[in-house]
């Protein structure tokens, strides 16, 4: 980013950067994030920047909010090359690229009904294997079911 385009949002005192997220994401993350905007936070939305690395970006700036590993894992099956900065007194305190964790575990839901993580009664917790990154293709641990990255979307985002 030039000068220009940094100033176009404020920094944040604290809180967390979510930068390189794929242009026309940052909607997506801000949902997994149960982000709405009635929280009275300082949120900013920069969609569609250029980006040295991926051409295009969007960012997201989140004031007096840090992320909780199963958010990050969220972010990563959305947002593969996101980078998390967390921001204290105005400075990057620290900077980190999100990764796909080699097994999803509890995040999402299998979409096999009939599937054991789906039962009533002593619900196993679900776990995914990672088939492919790019796309996103995970397989379910206990049924086989293959999820593809819409139907993950889907349910982590409603959208
Ligand atoms: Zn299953």
């Amino acid at each position: 980013m030039n000068e220009k385009q940094q100033l176009r949002v404020r920094k944040i005192k604290e809180g967390t950067v979510i930068d390189h997220i794929p242009a026309g994401k940052a909607l997506l993350v801000l949902k997994i994030l149960n982000i709405t905007g009635e929280e009275g936070v300082v949120i900013a939305v920069v969609m569609n920047v250029e980006s040295r690395k991926l051409g295009k970006k969007d960012i997201v700036k989140i004031e007096g909010r840090f992320l909780r590993m199963e958010e990050l894992n969220k972010i990563s099956l959305i947002a593969p090359t996101a980078t998390i900065n967390i921001i204290k007194d105005f400075k990057v305190y620290s900077k980190q690229r999100v990764s796909i964790p080699e097994k999803i575990k509890g995040i999402l839901k299998c979409s096999n009904p009939s599937c054991i993580t789906n039962q009533d009664r002593e619900p196993v917790e679900s776990s995914f294997t990672i088939i492919s990154k790019t796309p996103l293709k995970v397989k379910c641990d206990y049924c086989d079911q293959i999820m593809v990255q819409k139907d993950i979307v889907l349910q982590l985002t409603g959208i």
